[in-house]
């Protein structure tokens, strides 16, 4: 009916041709040629899904819409404040040495204020193992590229980071997924893989997972500590939401438990700052560093300074640990509203993943209600958020959501669960 496929006697039903076309109005009459050749290898390179995500952080909470998709600090959290105050008694020559370039592997005091505050999470790392990132995607990319070719495997939690599948595939990576559970991975069902597969690398959330929220065990980081080692298979920790823990304990990497150099860390200051900063790191052995460095050198020169100079001012002045109390107690409230509002507007008969930090709630819907459908009746209602397919490679997940509890405005978490609320008893009433 819609013109995608035709019928050719003794050939059989074929996709017509030009019917890759991500959709009718993205190309029109005025569209050059040479960018409509490119089309079918922008399928392979971007896919569906990559469009859902960039329609989605695009979206912003007007006061119509209420979005609970973006993993993102709330507006009223970002330290717009903190970098006034920086910009008002620094120095123009120091603000003029910000705004040039600086060294590839990233300005050399926030180098060191990142290894020193990774060593008191545990991890015993110098600025020589630290490499500064314009956002942990590039870490992925690069990691990607310097661990991958075309073809290759790839190890990943099922759910996972849509960002990391998304890279994964552009590189040209096939998926391999394992399951996980209250615990995380389900290590116990690796080392079948690592025995009879190659993959090149591991991709692990061991902390406050993307989408679950999950923190893994002891028992099963050591348990894949050891097959990681057994097998050579490095481990890729992206850890972009550990410091955003809800309980007196902080939190500790995956890292801080590796004696071998098999872990290649990364986090961001994305959750814990601003993403709009684009600071990441990787803490990694030195040859690691060295040689991402060089990847990095070419893609970008280096991360913009200004942002990682405002963040080394941040620490110099110690300022940002006061930033991440106030944002653990805000998101912590955030995430009890909502659930109390989970309590008051959904119907039974589902059920909801409280984390013990990050900024998702994931949650399981009533009755078999498919995520999909949910989505498309909430639009009506006038609030998003993601549908857990999106997170699976498997192609489960229909039956789960992902909420935000971190982006949206206090006052809107309550309201954005009662319009949820209304969609899923108009589903459930057909
Ligand atoms: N990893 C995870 C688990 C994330 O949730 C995100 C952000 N959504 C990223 C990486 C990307 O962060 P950055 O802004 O540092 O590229």
């Amino acid at each position: 009916a819609e013109g995608l496929i035709e019928g050719h006697v003794g050939r059989g039903t074929l996709v017509k041709r030009g019917s890759f076309r991500p959709e009718e109005d993205y190309f029109d009459q005025t569209t050059p040629s040479w960018l409509l050749g490119l089309a079918a290898n922008e399928d392979s390179l971007i896919g569906r899904d990559t469009r859902a995500v960039s329609e989605l952080t695009s979206l912003k909470a007007g006061e119509e819409i209420i979005s609970l998709a973006q993993g993102t600090p709330s507006a009223d959290m970002l330290p717009a404040d903190l970098i006034q105050s920086i910009m008002a008694d620094s120095s123009l020559e120091a603000q003029r040495s910000a705004l040039g370039y600086c060294p590839v592997d990233g300005l050399l005091s926030l180098r060191r204020q990142i290894a020193a505050r990774m060593r008191t999470r545990g991890v015993s790392v110098d600025v020589q193992n630290i490499l500064i990132l314009s956002g942990s995607t590039q870490g992925l990319g690069l990691l990607g590229r310097f661990l991958l070719s075309p073809g290759d495997e790839v190890v990943v939690e099922v759910p996972t980071y849509l960002g990391a599948i998304q890279m994964f595939r552009a590189l040209g990576a096939r998926i391999i997924g394992i399951p996980t559970d209250s615990e995380g991975m389900r290590v116990d069902l690796l080392e079948a893989i690592l025995a009879r597969r190659q993959p090149r690398f591991i991709y692990t959330l061991p902390t406050f997972q993307n989408p679950t929220g999950v923190v893994m065990s002891v028992e099963r980081r050591r348990r894949l500590l050891q097959l990681a080692r057994r097998y050579q298979v490095p481990i890729v920790e992206d850890d972009a939401y550990g410091e955003i823990y809800f309980g007196e304990e902080p939190s500790r990497p995956l890292k801080s438990l590796d004696t071998y150099g098999n872990v290649l860390y990364l986090s961001t200051y994305s959750k814990m700052l601003a993403p709009g900063l684009r600071v990441a790191w990787l803490a990694a052995p030195e040859p690691v560093i060295e040689r991402m460095g060089l990847y990095k050198q070419t893609f970008d020169l280096n991360t913009n300074a200004l942002g990682q100079w405002i963040i080394a001012e941040l620490i110099r002045r110690d300022l940002l640990d006061g930033h991440l109390s106030r944002a653990r107690q805000c998101y912590q409230h955030k995430l009890n509203l909502m659930l109390e509002a989970i309590e008051t507007y959904w119907p039974s008969g589902g059920r909801v993943y409280p984390p013990t930090g990050g900024m998702h709630l994931w949650c399981r819907l009533p009755h078999g209600m498919r995520a999909r459908h949910l989505l498309r009746e909430a639009a009506h209602e006038r609030v998003a958020f993601v549908s857990g397919d999106l997170f699976h490679v498997d192609g489960g997940g229909q039956h789960y959501i992902r909420l935000s509890f971190a982006s949206p405005e206090e006052a809107h978490i309550s309201e954005g669960i009662r319009r949820i609320g209304v969609a899923m008893r108009r589903l459930l009433a057909r």
